[in-house]
């Protein structure tokens, strides 16, 4: 599964959940970026070597 984010190749890390959009999985660096807006939350997926 790939990072859902424009322009950006990398492999997902985490799940986010958006409140206000679809989840979707993207990167750990775009998931740092993108927690920081309210309400969102990032699960990490099962398969992430770098989030064990
Ligand atoms: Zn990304």
């Amino acid at each position: 599964m790939e990072c859902s984010e424009d322009d950006c190749d990398r492999e997902a890390d985490v799940r986010l959940h958006v409140p206000w959009a679809a989840n979707r999985p993207v990167c750990a660096g775009h998931a740092r970026a993108l927690v920081q807006q309210d309400g969102v939350v990032a699960e990490p997926l099962a398969d992430a070597e770098e989030w064990r």
